[in-house]
């Protein structure tokens, strides 16, 4: 006779994140907790018995679009868990807590231990009683793949305009031998590209090894990983040393640099804090492309910074214009809560910010599309990113120097590297063909 045993279902979690490069490996470490202890995960839009909400608040648009995640998931009323976490929360922890639905705020500090967290104030998502374990290396990027390692996290710069040091703390790096060990389980669970985040990676440092520089080739060097990509850097610390690691680097490094410039004014620069002039931007990036064959550049740029004049303003236009960056991440100037820059009168007006902000993007599209076109007829190395439309058999790819890629149909799904023909370049991505 078989034993009638009531089975317990499952409980779901959802996981939404939000805001830069740092947030994914997080999210994936707290959602290897979850499932380790019998959670199962699904899509955002579906129903799930916990929300978690990774936020970030490095602009008010980053606020509204954390709003807006927490409100999809307080308004289903189906009795879920609503928990919101992160930088958000560091920043306005009351007032997200006062938010109709939301059952729980959870800081920085508590990303790593949220199981515990959870176990203690939600016992009931839990069938049995969970055995602890300590916080997981991340070994899959949920429905990725790319994988993002963290090699450290805070920053000790001050930027007049920047809420970041406050919400994340002073500058604490990873200890190299813990990176590698991420990546090499990465590596051996199929995935090919690895980014490496953190606030200011261009600080790191650990032990024996005293600059990005030479932990880049530290992990080469013990690790099998297909390709890394450097996330974000300060321009005074794209070196010429890591700019001979990324050239000797060959295929394991991506051509690819996001280097923020936040004004072509040196007047705002002195008043933002950022100890560069823009000569000394232009200076380096002009050194990187030509060391550099085919390495495409990114940057951060802010419109409407306090007391932007159109003189300065001007001068951003210049450097936008230059020839030398690829793409520009437009970020339109708010007021992050206790910066030096929210009390600083002389605000830019709304109307004059999003005129400049649409000059700026522009700018970006033609020089964007100035990178695409000099793709035309040569060999890419893509991973396939995301599909182009869900009921279809076509994906986008993302080449080693970050450009966008249409890959053929039936092509794709898998997380290995993809050698590919361009034949054509669109306003905003590649067409490839094997
Ligand atoms: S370097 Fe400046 S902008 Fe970047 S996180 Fe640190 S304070 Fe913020």
């Amino acid at each position: 006779m078989i034993e009638a045993k009531e089975q317990k279902r499952a409980k779901c979690f959802a996981l939404e994140t939000i805001g830069c490069r740092r947030n994914p490996d997080e999210s994936e470490k707290m959602a290897t907790q979850l499932t380790i202890l019998g959670l199962d995960r699904v899509d955002y839009n579906q129903e799930a018995d916990l929300y978690l909400i990774n936020t970030c608040t490095v602009t008010g648009r980053a606020d509204a679009s954390c709003r807006n995640s927490i409100f999809r998931a307080t308004k289903r009323e189906n009795g879920a868990v609503v928990v919101v976490i992160g930088c958000y929360v560091d920043s306005e922890s009351e007032k997200i807590a006062r938010l109709n639905g939301v059952n729980l705020v959870v800081g920085n500090s508590e990303k790593d231990s949220i199981a515990k967290v959870l176990s203690n104030k939600f016992p009931f998502l839990f069938n049995d009683k969970p055995v602890l374990a300590e916080p997981q290396a991340v070994f899959d990027f949920y429905q990725h793949s790319r994988a993002w390692v963290k090699i450290s996290d805070g920053c000790n710069q001050k930027c007049a305009y920047c809420i970041i040091p406050r919400v994340r703390g002073k500058l604490i790096n990873r200890p190299a031998s813990e990176i590698v060990d991420e990546i090499n389980l990465l590596s051996k669970n199929g995935y090919h590209e690895v980014v490496l985040t953190g606030v200011h990676i261009g600080q790191y440092s650990w032990d024996g090894i005293k600059s990005i520089a030479e932990l880049v080739p530290f992990i080469l060097d013990n690790s099998s990983v297909s390709r890394l990509r450097l996330s974000s850097i300060e321009p005074q610390e794209v070196n010429p040393d890591l700019v001979e690691i990324i050239k000797k680097g060959g295929q394991r490094i991506c051509r690819h640099l996001h280097i923020p410039l936040q004004s072509g004014s040196d007047r705002v620069l002195r008043v933002m804090h950022r100890p560069y002039s823009s000569k000394n931007y232009l200076d380096n990036l002009h050194i990187i492309k030509e060391k550099i064959d085919g390495i495409v550049i990114g940057a951060d740029i802010i419109v409407g910074f306090p007391g932007e004049t159109d003189n300065d303003f001007k001068e951003s236009v210049m450097v936008a214009k230059s020839g030398l960056i690829d793409y520009l991440h437009v970020f339109s100037y708010s007021d992050r809560p206790g910066t030096e820059s929210s009390k600083m009168s002389d605000k830019v007006a709304p109307k004059i910010i999003k005129e400049r902000s649409k000059i700026l993007r522009e700018i970006s599209d033609i020089n964007y599309k100035a990178a695409l076109a000099k793709e035309i007829a040569q060999t890419v190395y893509a991973v396939a990113e995301s599909k182009t439309n869900q009921n279809k058999k076509q994906y986008w790819g993302i080449t080693d120097n970050y450009l966008k890629i249409l890959l053929p149909e039936n092509l794709g799904g898998g997380r290995e590297i993809l050698k590919l023909n361009v034949t054509a370049a669109k306003d905003k991505y590649l067409i490839g063909t094997i």
